[in-house]
């Protein structure tokens, strides 16, 4: 998806401003020698920012108004030293709401509604975002924050909440707790919003059914506003994003050459009204796709798909970028196998190869399943792996994704 001659003129204008303020990105864009830019080619030679840059400019290098206009700052967790910072002026915190009202209308959610949300508040954008959509929305909201889940269930009784905003993990807690204490028929929930880390379709099945709800994927970074700039509809194939706010580019994180529509890469953003801290072309390191062409539900915004992990997860196998959810989610399809499985990539006469390990259900010929699978990786992904197939209960048992990947070229 090209940029639009409206988005690039929006672009320039954030660079003006980013140089403008002498700010840590118009610095570097000014030794990069940018000035504007006029065409989807020349927009995509802009040079990449990076968390690492972010953290550089820690505490307030990326102000980019002057500070009586910052109303506000958000933080992203600061897990590996120095957090990244993240101004924000009265505009930026009122387009957010207005991102986020939209999701919640995505999801068919309206002002008669009573919104429990469960991220955090503070720092984080997660609880803040639910709330300030809701309130713009006119919905009726039930700031809990996370944990309690005692509390968070008497007052989803006592208020009978009708949307959940939450995790997935959490929303899994609730609904097993639900389940548990036999209280289902107290609950009225009808839908839940839930955060974007990746979860697997069995447990999306698991929270869907076990509460009887209907469950939307938002997307969003603390880097770029936080959640809100993206949601599923109720087709449910990808979540749509607000190409007025942000534009949207797939490159190949190993190259960082944009990739065709449809074609699997790192997701990069570039915010094209944001005040306080613009950014241009931030790699944020997730992977999806664009997904092409206009959603069944009719809404004329542009589509990613569901996150599918990150780029260190990364795999090249004979040339081709292969990710684990990607056999994950073609193993997902065979009922015949377990959950488990196990990836292992090795160099054999001069080729990268990729075994995949799965289990067995019950009674199923062996060789037969696995020239499927085996088949079914070839036309989906592009190169043929070696699958084994073996009884249940072989495979170790492990809850870390890491862990059924294991790279044995280098080792
Ligand atoms: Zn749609």
């Amino acid at each position: 998806m090209k940029i639009s001659k409206k988005q690039l003129e929006q672009v320039n204008s954030r660079i003006t401003a980013l140089q403008k303020a002498n700010s840590f990105y118009g610095k570097k864009l000014q030794q990069a020698g940018v000035t504007t830019v006029n065409s989807a080619e020349e927009f995509e030679k802009l040079p990449f920012s990076e968390k690492k840059d972010l953290r550089d400019a820690y505490p307030l290098g990326l102000m980019t108004v002057p500070e009586s206009e910052i109303v506000r700052i958000h933080s992203s967790s600061g897990t590996t030293g120095t957090p990244v910072i993240i101004p924000y002026t009265a505009k930026d915190v009122d387009d957010w709401g207005i991102q986020f009202k939209r999701c919640y209308e995505m999801a068919g959610i309206t002002n008669m509604d009573r919104v429990q949300i469960t991220p955090g508040y503070g720092l984080w954008t997660a609880g803040i975002g639910f709330q300030y959509g809701a309130e713009k929305l006119g919905a009726m909201v039930i700031p809990m924050g996370p944990g309690n889940t005692e509390k968070q269930l008497q007052m989803m009784m006592d208020m009978k909440t009708t949307v959940l905003g939450s995790t997935s993990s959490y929303a899994l807690l609730l609904a097993e707790e639900i389940q548990k204490r036999g209280i289902k028929d107290r609950i009225f929930l009808k839908k839940g919003v839930i955060g974007s880390e990746r979860w697997s379709q069995k447990m999306r099945d698991r929270i869907s059914t076990e509460l009887g709800i209907e469950l939307y994927d938002i997307y969003g970074l603390t880097e770029i506003y936080g959640p809100g700039i993206g949601i599923s509809c109720k087709e449910n194939c990808g979540m749509h994003y607000w190409d007025d706010y942000i534009y949207v580019e797939i490159i190949d994180p190993a190259t960082g050459k944009n990739v065709p529509d449809g074609e699997i890469g790192e997701i990069v953003i570039t915010t094209l009204v944001k005040e306080g801290a613009p950014l241009i072309r931030y790699r944020t390191h997730d992977l999806s796709r664009i997904i092409p062409g206009t959603c069944a539900c009719g809404s004329p915004f542009p589509r990613i798909d569901m996150i599918m992990g990150r780029t260190d997860d990364m795999m090249k196998i004979k040339g081709v970028n292969v990710f684990p959810s990607q056999i994950e989610e073609i193993l997902g399809t065979f009922s015949e196998i377990s959950s488990e499985y196990q990836i292992r990539i090795s160099h054999l006469d001069g080729k990268d190869t990729m075994r995949i390990y799965v289990e067995s259900n019950g009674h199923v010929d062996f060789a037969d399943l696995s020239r499927r699978i085996a088949e079914t990786v070839k036309s989906r992904i592009g190169f043929t792996p070696i699958v084994k197939v073996v009884e249940i209960g072989v495979l170790p048992r492990s809850t870390k994704k890491t862990a059924r990947v294991i790279d044995e070229r280098y080792a």
